[in-house]
C-alpha cells in the first residue's frame, strides 16, 4: 500500500476529544504513516506537543495563527524557543498574514495588520534560530506574506499550506525556496483552479495535507475531516499528475522528510 503523511492537521481541536485514538487508528489503516498537529496559539502548541509525546505517528508544529494575534503576548519568542527544542517539534507554524476579516475601520485595520506582521516576524526569527522551517498561513494577503518571508530565503523555508493560488503565484513561492501543500479542495467539483495549479507544480515541490477538521475531501465533503482522508486526496492528485500512487507517495514523503528534518 502506498503510504502518505498528513502534514497539516489540527488534532488538538475539541472535534477529536472523544475519539482521537480511533482517528489515529483509521489513519494508520489508510496508510497515513505520520501526521503533524499544528499549533495556533501557545496553548494549542503545547497540546500538539503532548499529542506527539503520546502517539508515535504524531509530530508537532508550534506557532501563533495570524487571526489570533490580538490575544498574543507581546513577545512570543521565549516560549516558542523552548517548544522548538522538543525532539518531535518539526516546524514553526502556522504563522503568516490573514486579511480576510479585518476589523473594519482604517485605523483598526492598520493596527491589526501591523500586529500580524510583528508576530509573523518574531516567529520567522525563532524558526531561523532553531533551524526549523515554517508552515505558512495566508489568506487574502499573498503579496505581503511573500514579501515578508523573502528577505530570509536561504535561511528559512516556508510551506504555503492549503495552497489555492494560481500557477504564477506557485512559481513565486518556489522561487524563494519555499513549497506549497494541497488539501481536499483538489477533490471538490469547484476545485478546478487548484487542480490546474497541482498540474503545474513539479512532483518534488509539494506536500499533501488535510487541514482537518476542515475541508473534508469528496466523498466526505461537509463532514468532519480526519488524516485518513489524505488517501482520497492522494488519489485525485495522482490522477492530475498522471503518476502512480507509489510515485506520489515516494515524492511527497521525500519532500516532507527534507523539509521537516525531525519528521
Ligand atoms: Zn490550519
Amino acid at each position: 500500500m502506498a503510504t502518505f503523511y498528513d502534514t497539516h492537521a489540527h488534532l488538538d481541536y475539541p472535534d477529536y476529544e472523544n475519539d482521537l485514538p480511533e482517528v489515529i487508528a483509521r489513519a494508520q489503516a489508510a496508510g497515513i504513516a505520520k501526521m503533524i498537529s499544528i499549533g495556533t496559539s501557545l496553548s494549542s502548541s503545547e497540546r500538539a506537543i503532548r499529542l506527539a509525546e503520546k502517539f508515535p505517528s504524531i509530530f508537532a508544529a508550534v506557532g501563533w495563527h495570524p487571526t489570533e494575534v490580538m490575544k498574543a503576548p507581546d513577545d512570543l519568542r521565549p516560549a516558542l524557543r523552548e517548544f522548538a527544542k522538543h525532539p518531535k517539534v518539526v516546524a514553526i507554524g502556522e504563522i503568516g498574514l490573514d486579511y480576510h476579516r479585518l476589523p473594519g475601520s482604517a485605523g483598526d485595520d492598520a493596527r491589526y495588520k501591523q500586529r500580524q506582521a510583528e508576530i509573523f516576524q518574531q516567529q520567522i526569527e525563532v524558526a531561523i534560530e532553531a533551524g526549523l522551517n515554517c508552515i505558512i498561513h495566508q489568506r487574502d494577503a499573498f503579496d505581503d506574506t511573500l514579501a515578508q518571508l523573502k528577505p530570509f530565503a536561504g535561511k528559512v523555508r516556508g510551506v504555503f499550506h492549503c495552497f489555492g493560488e494560481d500557477a504564477g503565484r506557485m512559481r513565486r513561492v518556489l522561487e524563494i525556496g519555499s513549497l506549497v501543500s494541497f488539501t481536499g479542495i483538489v477533490t471538490f467539483k469547484n476545485g478546478q483552479n487548484v487542480r490546474d495549479t497541482v498540474a503545474a507544480t513539479a512532483l518534488d515541490k509539494f506536500m499533501l495535507e488535510t487541514d482537518c477538521p476542515y475541508l473534508a475531501p469528496v466523498p466526505y465533503r461537509g463532514k468532519r475531516c480526519e488524516p485518513a482522508y489524505v488517501k482520497e486526496i492522494s488519489e485525485i492528485v495522482a490522477q492530475v499528475k498522471g503518476c502512480s500512487l507509489d510515485e506520489l507517495s515516494e515524492a511527497t514523503r521525500k519532500t516532507a522528510g527534507e523539509f521537516f528534518k525531525k519528521l
